[in-house]
């Protein structure tokens, strides 16, 4: 691993790596000498807690973390310096579908100058490309194969609170397909996704409707077998569900 080339600008820490540029403990950030990254968390929580959704504030301390601990952000020409709790209310629906938190955090970036979601734990281990191209392909589906109107619950008729649930193929056998469709190159590069491109924002977007992999999901979404489903259903039906498959494997090994 190499070490941080100090850059103009950039704090080089001790024990940094590019891939760890957070380096070694105690973390000192803005004077402040934290003992574990569990305690700077906790700090950075605690920060971010006093802020109500969708007030963008400043935060030195928050700032110094993203700048200088963050992979990403280290490598890049990029520097945050506001951030918010963004509501997801305030969002697009596909942006909602591939997070189902109440709010999401993003700091406003120079010299992008754009709002961009970003974690505030940077030494948090994050998906895999095949986890993250996996949420993708769901966001893809909700906004081009999903139905946008729901009718009513498939067993009680309800119309409140209605999820669409995947009968045959399952959503997972789909997305195994798809991902089966991409190239290793394109897996490991996740499309070229760059969070701090100026016209695409998510994942989802770097992928071409056109790839083998969208059209082939299109494609079996118009053959597969999906109802609506009230909250409590869709939890009774997937339990079942969940129940038949073990039974299925343990008749297989008998
Ligand atoms: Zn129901």
């Amino acid at each position: 691993m190499s070490a941080v080339a100090a850059e103009p600008g950039r704090l080089s820490r001790p024990g940094a790596t590019s891939a760890k540029p957070w380096g070694r403990r105690p973390y000192i950030v803005q004077g402040v000498a934290y003992v574990s990254l569990d305690a700077l968390a906790a700090e950075l929580s605690r920060r971010r807690d006093q802020h109500a959704l969708d007030a963008d504030f400043d935060d030195p301390v928050i700032a110094e973390v993203i700048n200088t601990m963050h992979p990403e952000i280290v490598a890049s020409t990029q520097t945050a310096i506001r951030f918010r709790k963004r509501s997801m209310e305030t969002l697009p629906s596909w942006i909602r579908a591939q997070c189902p938190a109440t709010w999401r955090f993003e700091a406003f970036f120079v010299p992008l100058q754009r709002w961009q979601d970003v974690t505030a734990y940077p030494w948090r281990k994050r998906g895999s490309p095949l986890t993250d191209l996996k949420s993708a392909l769901r966001a893809i589906f909700r906004e081009h194969c999903r139905p946008k109107i729901a009718e009513a619950c498939a067993v009680c008729g309800r119309a409140e609170r209605l999820e669409f649930d995947h009968i045959a193929p399952s959503f997972d056998e789909i997305a195994q397909e798809c991902l089966g469709l991409m190239t290793p190159e394109e897996i490991i590069t996740k499309f070229d996704y760059d969070q701090f491109d100026p016209d695409r924002m998510t994942l989802a977007a770097f992928i071409p409707l056109e790839h083998p992999a969208i059209v082939h999901m299109i494609a079996t979404h118009r053959i597969g077998r999906f109802q609506w489903l009230c909250h409590e259903h869709h939890q009774i039906v997937t339990a079942q569900r969940r129940r038949d498959a073990k039974r299925r494997e343990r008749v297989h090994v008998e």
